[in-house]
């Protein structure tokens, strides 16, 4: 069903601050095509950990490591209230910590991580969160992708963190194919046209999550479905272009913080969607 097309690899035009290979088995047309329309159905796309400033935002994404936004948001919801600093999370302590994130994988060594990080951010940094890569993978329990998350989430800075759904994505849809993490990031970057860069990430986490699912797609209500390249796509036809409205999708602006129901919402909103693409077929 997938048009079979060879992986190409071309360089991007002169004059552009990204110059790197681009492989990809997508025309530019078609990428540019596939990203408008994530922009039309989500035009201000948030990302599900719950958090209240960018503090909170590494604490949050460090403990996300082997867990849902889900489970995280939970374990949160009753910490950050009491700890939105480095100086409240260090006077809570390892133990105070540890309390907190029990029902999260891997708790014992977050909550070191974390009590690491706040004494780190107070010694090195002036109790503020940095906002260069570098400077944010120096911190304990803190590796690239997080870094890229909080650049993107906290400071606005055009980054790529590539998770689970967005390696799936790349690779099952042939967008920006890499073995590793790093290959798959350096590939998007190249590949994702600039202006559409700053909300990719969410777009194609949401994306990977509730429609092109690790076990199995719903190709059905994939509004890409005619464009995709996967061989393992059951559908050429793409669901009708809706916004996912905000207010079905509590995950954006204020509520996103402290809200503890992202996943669920957005499951909601993405119900609401397919239920809505297929009355409209
Ligand atoms: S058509 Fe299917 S495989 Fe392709 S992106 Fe959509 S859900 Fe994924």
């Amino acid at each position: 069903m997938a048009a079979k097309k060879s992986i190409k690899a071309a360089t991007k035009p002169a004059g552009g601050a990204r110059r790197r290979p681009r492989r990809t088995a997508y025309t530019k047309a078609e990428i540019e095509e596939i990203f408008r329309r994530f922009s039309i159905q989500r035009p201000e796309p948030k990302g599900e950990l719950a958090h209240t400033n960018p503090f909170t935002l590494v604490v949050a994404v460090a403990l996300s490591a082997q867990a849902t936004d889900v489970g995280v948001n939970r374990a949160t919801a009753k910490l950050f209230p009491i700890a939105d600093t480095p100086e409240k999370m260090l006077a809570l302590g390892e133990a105070g910590v540890g309390d907190h994130i029990r029902t999260i994988g891997l708790w014992r060594n977050k909550a070191k991580n974390v009590i690491a990080l706040s004494q780190k951010l107070i010694d090195d940094f002036g109790g503020e969160v940095p906002q260069t890569r570098e400077e944010l993978v120096t911190l304990p329990g803190v590796g690239r992708k997080t870094a890229n998350v909080v650049l993107s989430m906290a400071f606005g800075k055009k980054t790529l963190a590539v998770d689970t759904h967005i390696f799936r994505l790349a690779n099952r849809l042939k967008l920006a194919p890499g073995k590793t993490p790093d290959a798959v990031e350096q590939n998007l970057l190249a590949v994702i046209p600039d202006h559409y860069l700053y909300h990719a990430h969410h777009w194609l986490i949401l994306h990977g999550r509730y429609v092109c699912k690790a076990r199995k797609p719903d190709c059905d209500a994939c509004i890409i479905a005619d464009l995709c390249k996967a061989p393992e796509k059951t559908s050429d036809i793409p669901a009708p272009l809706i916004e996912i409205p905000n207010a079905a999708n509590p995950l954006g602006g204020d509520l996103q913080a402290g809200s503890g129901v992202g996943a669920a919402a957005a499951g909601r909103a993405n119900s609401l969607s397919r239920r809505l693409s297929f009355k409209c077929r």
